[in-house]
């Protein structure tokens, strides 16, 4: 696929949301430009990332009891499997469908949630007195002058309490060493971070903490986080601090101040192509990425109706191979021009690199 950006605009933040806050402390340039860009990617998500949408949906289905045995699971995972292949489809992506072929371990993580729901009874219920629960999926979570902006997935209320839970469909854990030097597994801070997060919103709108914040995920089922609703308080404080300065370097117009390029923090940012710095960053590091920057100066097509680019790099011929013969004319119109390659396949042993069904070339 080949893209040009379209114009756009660099805004003050009106608002942050919990799951945001982690990542943008790394990268504030990374909110800012999702901001201006409408939270729109730039970039194609992967299968997995696909996946994760309806394994979300399908755990929030559980918890809410919508699903409750094996016909209301496979109705609703049919359902959902089908709507998001429907909707690949219409974005350009059929390439990645059906998901059983494309998403990693697809099979086992169908049985990973069949799991929870077979779990689901004891797990809630034999913590939550259930007569009086009232369940509250996709709860939105506010300040009172909307700066912080959370949906919790699922908030269960009784008159023991409250109780907010998150889905996860990733990794849940860290490593981290503790004072004795021993390495133990810790929820990751970006998660921990989000739920206290929220228990301050909570009490914000509610006048009370709630009573215990968890994590729901594929493997581990339902993992608690312990909070004190001091630290619940200084997290959202930060949050705050961190939205003011950020806009004040906005309003001076000295972006270079929050834009932090580096492998760890640009490898999965979706914002790349509108990323001045991140373009600069890239002439000396693309060897550690997926990108590749150029001049395209030749278009081959091979007998197998596959395209081969031939692009010049820092004086150094590289080939890029992997494109479908149809976009050989869109190709030949960049001859000469400067690209940049996002999510090419790439190996250690040589600069060339391989196309795949995520690759966009950017103009
Ligand atoms: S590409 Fe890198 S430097 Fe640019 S916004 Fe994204 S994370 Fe920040």
């Amino acid at each position: 696929m080949i893209k040009k950006l379209n114009d756009y605009k660099i805004k003050n933040l009106t608002h942050i949301s919990p799951s945001q806050y982690h990542s943008a402390i790394s990268c504030p340039y990374k909110l800012v430009l999702a901001n201006s860009f409408g939270y729109q990617s730039l970039l194609p998500l992967n299968a997995n990332a696909h996946c994760g949408s309806i394994i979300h949906k399908m755990i929030e289905l559980i918890s809410k009891g919508v699903i409750n045995d094996e016909q209301t699971f496979t109705e609703n995972w049919t359902d959902l499997v089908n709507k998001k292949e429907e909707e690949l489809k219409q974005k350009g992506l059929a390439s990645i469908t059906p998901l059983k072929y494309f998403v990693t371990d697809f099979a086992l993580k169908k049985n990973q949630i069949k799991n929870i729901l077979r779990k689901k009874q004891e797990k809630i219920r034999s913590s939550l007195d259930t007569s009086s629960n009232k369940f509250y999926s996709e709860k939105r979570l506010e300040n009172s002058d909307k700066s912080i902006i959370g949906i919790a997935d699922l908030i269960i209320e009784n008159d023991s309490g409250t109780t907010i839970l998150d889905f996860k469909t990733g990794k849940i854990y860290s490593d981290a060493i503790d004072e004795s030097g021993i390495s133990e597994q810790v929820v990751k801070k970006e998660y921990e971070i989000q739920l206290k997060l929220y228990a301050h919103l909570y009490f914000l709108m509610n006048g009370k903490y709630p009573k215990a914040l968890f994590i729901v995920s594929l493997s581990n089922d339902f993992i608690e986080v312990e909070f004190k609703n001091t630290d619940c308080e200084i997290i959202y404080s930060e949050v705050l601090n961190f939205l003011a300065t950020t806009n004040s370097f906005i309003t001076k117009n000295d972006i270079k101040s929050i834009a932090k390029p580096s492998t760890e923090n640009c490898r999965y940012c979706s914002y790349r192509p509108a990323c001045g710095f991140y373009s600069n960053w890239l002439t000396t590091n693309f060897e550690e990425v997926h990108d590749l920057f150029g001049t395209i100066e030749k278009v081959n097509q091979f007998s197998n109706d596959t395209l081969g680019l031939q692009i010049k790099t820092l004086g150094k011929q590289i080939l890029i191979n992997g494109f479908t013969k149809e976009k050989k004319g869109d190709f030949e119109s960049l001859i000469g021009k400067n690209v940049i390659f996002y999510n090419l396949k790439k190996t250690r042993q040589s600069l060339n690199a391989t196309a795949n069904n995520f690759t966009i070339v950017y103009e």
